[in-house]
């Protein structure tokens, strides 16, 4: 059989036999690439996937799963065609550093949904997961909201 296809089956095996969740959401740890690096990435209707021993960071996990957040607030379609690609390219940007990942609309979005969520636990770390950007930036708002000047209502309760 073709070794590639032989490590991803393996790959898929190891991660089929995690049963790990927060929220309900599946929690896959993977040992590879930039995940070894404390990278994590949720992608919705699957779980989220954090590098080893990232699985116990309550506040990763937070962070990550109000990217589920957004995609039940916003929809799924939005959420990739939106979200995914502008926190992607947020993420992959981090050298160039015009603008922190956290400041980027849609990770402090993200924040601030699982901020309300959890009903504002005592213990969130405001500097490591901002709930607000912490000034306007090219990133601070998603480019819709420049084009059309609208802003992203969120429903406090
Ligand atoms: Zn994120």
């Amino acid at each position: 059989m073709n070794p590639a296809f032989t490590k991803v089956s393996e790959l898929g095996e190891k991660l089929l036999k995690q049963k790990m969740k927060f929220q309900g959401i599946r929690i896959f740890q993977l040992n590879i690439g930039n995940f070894k690096k404390g990278a994590a990435m949720t992608i919705p209707g699957i779980g989220i996937f954090v590098g080893k021993g990232m699985q116990h960071d309550t506040e990763l996990l937070r962070h990550e799963f109000g990217h589920v957040l957004q995609c039940r607030k916003w929809g799924f379609w939005f959420f990739w065609r939106s979200i995914a690609s502008d926190s992607l390219k947020s993420a992959l940007n981090q050298k160039r550093k015009y603008a922190p990942h956290m400041h980027t609309w849609t990770e402090w979005s993200a924040n601030w949904l699982a901020y309300q969520y959890f009903d504002k636990p005592g213990d969130w770390n405001f500097s490591r997961f901002p709930i607000t950007p912490a000034g306007e930036s090219r990133v601070s708002k998603p480019k819709f909201a420049w084009r059309r000047r609208i802003h992203i209502r969120f429903n406090v309760s």
